[in-house]
């Protein structure tokens, strides 16, 4: 849109209503989906570089939804506003233990699944509760779940560090999501002791061709290391990326090895690292 003077001052702008209506619709499409059983979890496997092996799958959230195909991008801010976000993302962890159970029971013991977390449902009082009765009622040892948060949930400092410290007493990972993109990166990682630091696409992306955001890279992958964090590399798309990577000890995910795929097609490709 354009962004004269006059129209950031105007309130009813046609781009603003459509908008509005849009978020009416998700929100009230929302109301269903959980019941109609529109939601699946794809999976994108993360790579150890220096190996080649597949360690664990990302959970990442589908809506095909009434309004067609919707990205979490999207819905999940809707989500967040209107309150479903606690009983979405609950449904994900129990899926993402679920599958997670059935690898275990095929023959796949060491893998782990990283679930993404907002801010507001991580910060509900009652969230190790409900994490530790899935992986009770699914038969997961905690340890191959990781929760991924962003340094959102840092608005409530007091309330996050208190279930840092219970998800760690029950034993699950932790990873900080998006490093590298916001204003308090830093502070996420001083107030919390994560196991994973997970290093934005955006990053990634200027690597090649820049020597500054090189530097600013390596220097993020020694952070994670000083800190005794596993250091993944998200949105690795090309080959030349890939090969940059790999003079450093860390995990690599993106489209180069693999998009999001449904569990019985992301084992696929999990067997086809193995074969290398
Ligand atoms: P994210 O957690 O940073 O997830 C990574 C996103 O990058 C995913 O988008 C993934 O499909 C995409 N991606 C992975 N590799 C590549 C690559 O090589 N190139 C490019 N261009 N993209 C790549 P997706 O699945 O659309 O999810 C977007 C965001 O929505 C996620 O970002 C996460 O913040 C949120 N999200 C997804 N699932 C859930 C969920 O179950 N719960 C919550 N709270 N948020 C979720
Ligand atoms: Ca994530
Ligand atoms: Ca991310
Ligand atoms: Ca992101």
């Amino acid at each position: 849109a354009k962004n004269t003077k006059k129209e950031s001052y105007e309130f009813f702008s046609p781009e603003l209503l459509d908008s509005s209506i849009r978020k009416q619709e998700i929100t009230s499409a929302l109301q269903q989906a959980l019941g109609n059983g529109e939601f699946s979890v794809h999976y994108q496997p993360q790579i150890e570089l220096s190996s080649g092996r597949v360690i664990g799958f990302e959970a990442l959230l589908r809506w095909n939804s009434t309004l067609g195909a919707v990205p979490p991008s999207e819905f999940i801010p809707v989500a967040e506003e209107c309150g479903s976000i606690h009983s979405i993302g609950e449904w994900v962890l129990r899926e993402a233990c679920e599958q997670l159970s059935v690898w275990r029971q095929e023959g796949r013991p060491d893998v782990h699944v990283s679930v993404n977390v907002s801010a507001k449902q991580f910060l509900d009082l009652e969230f190790a509760e409900k994490v530790s009765a899935i992986l009770s009622a699914t038969d997961v040892p905690a340890k191959c779940l990781e929760i991924e948060i962003t340094e959102s949930v840092m608005i409530d400092l007091d309330t996050a560090a208190g279930l840092v410290e219970e998800l760690q007493d029950i034993g699950v990972k932790l990873a900080i999501d998006d490093f590298g993109t916001g204003y308090s990166s830093l502070n996420a990682v001083k107030n919390i002791q994560i196991d994973t630091l997970k290093i934005d696409k955006s990053l990634v992306d200027e690597v090649l061709g820049s020597d500054r955001s090189m530097a600013i890279l390596a220097t993020i992958i020694e952070l994670g290391k000083n800190l005794g964090a596993d250091v993944v590399v998200e949105g690795l798309e090309t080959l030349e990326q890939v090969d940059l990577m790999r003079q450093y000890e860390i995990i690599g995910q993106g489209y180069y090895f693999s998009r999001p795929l449904p569990a019985d097609k992301a084992v696929r490709v999990w067997d086809k690292y193995l074969e290398q």
